[in-house]
C-alpha cells in the first residue's frame, strides 16, 4: 500500500499548523475525509438536493434511488442478511439510544437486568441507565483487568433469567482492546439473550461481518470511517426489529394515521422518522468505496505496523505509562507522562503540530478504575505514516523532561 497515494486523497492533511506539518492522530474521535466523500456531498447539494421517498419528480426519485443504493452498500459491507435490517441514524449515539429506548419498551420490565462492560463509552452506558430507570431494571457490568482485557469468564455468572440484553463495544475507544464478540454472543445466546455491539471504533479497522459475529444489533458512525458527520447505522436482526416499537414518530414511519390510531410502516422505514441526512448517507457510500478500494486488510496491516512501532518507541521514553496493553488491540495508544496532566501534554504536542485527544474520552469509569483523570490518546488511521510516529516520539522525548 502506498501511503503517499492515500494521503493525496485527503486534502486536509496537506497543511501546516503553527508553522509545523499537521500530524493528525485524533482518528478515534473522527477520521478525515477523502476528496471523493467531500465531492459526493457537494454533488448532492449541487445537483440532486430533494426530499426522498415522497416526491413525484425526477430529483426526488434520483435521490431516493441513491439513498437506497447506500443501504444496500452498507448491507453488503457488514454482511447483513437483509437491506431492511440497516437503519440510518445520526450516528452511534443515536443508534444505541434507539435500541435502548425501543428494545427497552418492548422487553425491559421491573426486576430485569442489562449487562454492559466496564469499558464502555458513555453512549453505551447512559442510554441503558435511562432505560433501566424507566422500566425498573438494573445495570450490571463485566469487569476488565489492568491490561484492559475483558474478564469474559465473569460473563456467565452475570447472566440469569432476568437478563434481557448484553451491550458491549467491539473495540474500546480508550484502551484499543478488541473484545471477543463472537464468544460473548455464544455465551449470551446459549441463554437466549440478545447482544448489541457498539462498533464505533471497529468499523474502520477490521472486516465486520454481523452474521459471523452473530450479534443482534451493531451500531456505528459514518464520521469514524472516513465518511461524513451526521450519519450512522443501526443494524438490527429482522426478527427483533419486527417486535420493537418505533423510536420516534413522524413522517415516513407510518402507513396510515388517523386521530384514533396509527399503523406503522414496514422495516426499515418504521425506524426512520422524518427527513434523514440524505447527502451524508450518499457520501457514506463514497467512504465505503474508499475503504473497499484501499482494502480493509491493507488498512489493518498498516495500522498494526504503526501501532507496534509507536508502542515500542514510546516505551523507551522515561516516565511513559501506557493504558490498554491487551494483546489484541487496534491503533489506539493511551498514555500519560508520569503524573503530568494529560491536557498539558496534549497542549505541548499541539504546539508542535501534533493533534491528539486528552481527557476521559467519554469513558469515566475506565479512568476511575486506573485512578487517573484522563489520558493522552494517539490514534492512527490508514493515512498516517512511520515518519509521523517518529515526530510524536521526538516531541514526547522533548516534552517528557519538562513535565516530569
Ligand atoms: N462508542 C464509542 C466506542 C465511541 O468511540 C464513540 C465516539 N467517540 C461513540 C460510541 C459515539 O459515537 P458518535 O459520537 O459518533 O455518536
Amino acid at each position: 500500500m502506498n501511503t503517499d497515494n492515500i494521503r493525496s486523497l485527503f486534502p486536509i492533511l496537506n497543511q501546516q499548523v503553527y508553522g509545523k506539518p499537521l500530524v493528525y492522530f485524533d482518528n478515534a474521535a473522527t477520521t478525515q475525509k477523502p476528496q471523493a466523500v467531500i465531492d459526493e456531498l457537494c454533488r448532492y447539494y449541487t445537483t440532486l438536493n430533494s426530499n426522498i421517498h415522497r416526491g413525484a419528480h425526477y430529483l426526488a426519485a434520483q435521490a431516493t434511488e441513491k439513498y437506497e443504493e447506500t443501504r444496500i452498500a452498507v448491507q453488503s459491507f457488514v454482511n447483513a442478511r437483509h437491506s431492511h435490517e440497516i437503519i440510518f441514524t445520526r450516528g452511534t449515539t443515536e443508534s444505541i439510544n434507539l435500541v435502548a429506548a425501543s428494545f427497552g419498551q418492548a422487553f425491559l420490565h421491573e426486576g430485569d437486568e442489562v449487562v454492559i462492560s466496564a469499558m464502555e463509552h458513555h453512549s453505551n452506558i447512559v442510554p441503558w441507565q435511562l432505560a433501566c430507570q424507566r422500566h425498573g431494571a438494573t445495570l450490571r457490568t463485566i469487569p476488565f483487568n489492568d491490561q484492559g482485557v475483558l474478564d469474559i469468564e465473569a460473563l456467565p455468572g452475570l447472566l440469569n433469567e432476568h437478563t434481557r440484553i448484553v451491550a458491549v463495544n467491539h473495540v474500546s475507544n480508550t484502551l484499543g482492546t478488541i473484545n471477543p464478540i463472537a464468544d460473548i454472543v455464544t455465551i449470551a445466546h446459549s441463554r437466549n439473550i440478545p447482544v448489541l455491539v457498539d462498533g464505533a471504533q471497529a468499523i474502520s479497522h477490521m472486516k465486520v461481518d454481523v452474521q459471523a459475529l452473530g450479534c443482534d444489533f451493531y451500531c456505528f458512525s459514518g464520521h469514524k470511517m472516513y465518511g461524513p458527520m451526521g450519519v450512522g447505522v443501526m443494524y438490527g436482526r429482522e426478527e427483533l426489529l419486527e417486535k420493537m416499537p418505533p423510536y420516534q414518530g413522524g413522517g415516513e414511519m407510518i402507513k396510515e394515521v388517523t386521530f384514533e390510531q396509527t399503523t406503522y410502516n414496514e422495516l426499515p422505514f418504521k425506524f426512520e422518522a422524518g427527513t434523514p441526512s440524505v447527502g451524508d448517507v450518499l457520501a457514506l457510500k463514497a467512504a465505503i468505496d474508499f475503504m473497499l478500494q484501499t482494502g480493509i486488510d491493507n488498512i489493518a496491516a498498516h495500522e498494526k505496523e504503526l501501532t507496534d512501532y509507536a508502542t515500542s518507541r514510546l516505551l523507551t521514553i522515561d516516565g511513559i505509562r501506557l493504558f490498554g496493553t491487551a494483546p489484541d488491540k487496534t491503533s489506539v495508544i493511551s498514555f500519560l507522562i508520569g503524573n503530568a496532566h494529560p491536557y498539558d501534554t496534549g497542549t505541548l504536542l499541539d504546539k508542535l503540530g501534533i493533534a491528539v485527544r486528552t481527557g476521559h474520552h467519554c469513558t469515566q469509569p475506565i479512568m476511575d478504575k486506573y485512578g487517573i483523570p484522563g489520558t493522552v490518546r494517539a490514534s492512527f488511521a490508514v493515512y498516517n505514516t512511520i515518519e509521523e510516529v517518529d515526530a510524536l516520539y521526538a516531541a514526547l522525548k522533548r516534552i517528557a523532561p519538562i513535565l516530569l
